[in-house]
């Protein structure tokens, strides 16, 4: 056991409130959203907002008001960047606050907020104010009298909705592209993780974000999210969740303006180890951190293995070996890596599905061992699940949870064909030695993002984002800032004035 730090969390002093043009109000209706924390199952935290479509409708005409007026959109790349800048400092110095607001409230080990996520954040706030200055609009070939360019213009009010399990990252990943484009925000934070979001728009003022150009409106799905996709002013989109909410929110542009949608939403990668793969264990070491860090709730995490029949059992043996390393522990003791799922009903649908599997026959594995934490704490150990067909529902669809299915396959043929027999397309990885074979794989596999004997890379200059129902258009790196610009071309009229003569 390490130290614990929930005391260093002043729960009375936290803000629940929506953030609105500049102010911290209550939901219009003065309603608010309780619930049941899941690091130790009994805490309930109420009060948080719960706005509706009249706080959204406040929220999109403080933030049209603020871009119509260009107190933000008009200013230099130069002054949006360092304005972004001193945001990342602001949130370095909250660093411990943000960590315990989102292990608080989700009930993931404070340590991967603190040492991993909030940072993260920051350094995509970085990554992208750095970049603001630096890029170039087009000019079109010269052509006698006539000259054009193409400029990149802001969308206008756009509107981010976030999931709950990875909260300032993803919020992060799209609120600075955002802004840095000159469009104004509405964030509607998942409403199981709402605090550091509400928190992050007090600090965004204080470094500097104009009154209007971004707000916070927390509330559920079916109320605040929807009426922010339905709104007419509202000119883009972006999400990340579930994909069932992402096809909602392609009909919502559809009924009211067209406005842009990006969605990166859920996937189950494929993860192949071919006969070629000269490192078994490392290949297990790889997939079980991948796999079980943040409980298995990673929408790219390699939760679907599929091997050689040669190698399988070595493999296994070597993965289970490795879950013992992945307990989950309390959430707010320093020492523990992994704590817990999101509530109770993330629990309980995790159960169900490990439940099944053991009901079908297949073989499901988790260490016996235990780690301390609270009794009721909303924690599932890695569970390893062999002897599934490809076909079964734990093989096919996203957990979301630190369950992982082993299928076997004939060769590598086989392998990619199941591989691509999903619907979603976000990460996968291939494990050989044989170049040819590594090259020949990564070209076939339908996803976004593919590794060689690796996984989980991660750098913001890289595109992150699926393909297939997995997702359209792309968070980080230079071509985020596509999803939230138009282009405009501008042609130009000269009259010669005598060729020099
Ligand atoms: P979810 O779809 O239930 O919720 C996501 C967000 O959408 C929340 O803010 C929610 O309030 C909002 N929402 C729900 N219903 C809505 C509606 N009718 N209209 C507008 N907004 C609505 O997803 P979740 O359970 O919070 O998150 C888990 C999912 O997110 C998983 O599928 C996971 O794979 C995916 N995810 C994807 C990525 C990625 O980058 N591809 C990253 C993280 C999570």
């Amino acid at each position: 056991m390490g130290m614990n730090v929930l005391k260093d969390l002043d729960v009375s002093a936290i803000e629940k409130r929506a953030y609105i043009n500049g102010k911290y109000v209550a939901a219009t209706t003065g309603r608010t959203m309780e619930k049941l924390l899941s690091f130790d199952g009994r805490t309930t935290l109420s009060g948080i907002a719960a706005c509706g479509k009249e706080d959204v409708d406040d929220a999109v005409a403080a933030a049209k008001a603020a871009y119509d007026s260009g107190i933000w959109r008009d200013c230099t790349p130069a002054q949006k960047r360092s304005v972004l800048l001193k945001l990342a400092e602001l949130m370095e110095d909250r660093r411990m606050e943000l960590a315990l607001l989102d292990a608080y409230e989700t009930g993931r080990a404070f340590r991967n907020y603190y040492e991993d996520s909030i940072p993260k954040a920051i350094e995509a706030v970085t990554y992208f104010a750095e970049s603001i200055d630096k890029l170039y609009d087009v000019a079109i070939p010269p052509r006698g009298s006539e000259f054009g360019v193409v400029t990149r213009t802001p969308l206008g009010v756009v509107g981010l909705i976030t999931p709950w399990n990875d909260p300032m990252v993803v919020s992060c990943w799209k609120l600075a592209p955002a802004l840095l484009t000159g469009n104004s925000v509405v964030l509607k934070p998942a409403e199981q993780s709402s605090l550091s979001a509400i928190r992050l728009a007090g600090i965004a003022k204080e470094a500097g974000i104009p009154d209007g150009v971004f707000n916070v409106v927390p509330g559920y799905g079916e109320e605040a999210g929807e009426a922010l996709a339905l709104h007419m002013d509202v000119r883009g989109i972006s999400f990340t969740g579930s994909g069932e909410t992402g096809k909602r929110i392609l009909t919502y542009a559809g009924k009211s303006n067209m406005k842009r949608v990006t969605l990166e939403c859920g996937g189950k990668g494929p993860y192949i180890v071919t006969e070629g793969c000269g490192d078994l264990a490392r290949a297990a070491k790889v997939l079980a951190e991948n796999m079980f860090y943040n409980q298995g709730q990673i929408c790219s995490a390699p939760s679907r293995v599929i091997i050689a029949e040669s190698i399988h059992d070595a493999f296994v043996r070597h993965l289970k070996e490795e879950t013992l390393r992945w307990l989950p522990g309390d959430t707010f003791d320093i020492a523990s890596r992994v704590g817990c799922v999101v509530n109770r009903e993330q629990y309980e649908k995790v159960q169900t599905y490990i439940k099944e599997a053991r009901e079908a026959g297949y073989d499901v594995f988790c260490p016996e061992e235990e780690n301390d934490h609270p009794a009721d704490a909303f924690c599932i150990k890695p569970t390893v699940i062999t002897d599934i067909p490809a076909d079964a529902r734990a093989a096919r669809e996203e957990i979301f949870g630190p369950v992982v299915a082993v299928i076997k396959a004939r060769d590598t043929r086989e392998a990619v064909s199941l591989a691509n027999a999903s619907e979603y397309g976000l990460a996968g990885a291939v494990w050989t030695d044989d170049i040819n074979e590594a090259f020949d794989v990564v070209s076939r596999v339908e996803v976004g993002l593919m590794h060689v004997n690796s996984y989980g890379n991660d750098d913001n200059s890289a595109p992150f984002g699926g393909v297939k129902q997995s997702g359209l258009g792309k968070d980080k790196s230079l071509y985020a800032f596509d999803d939230f610009s138009d282009k405009k071309t501008v042609w130009m009229h000269f009259e010669k004035t005598g060729n020099g003569k």
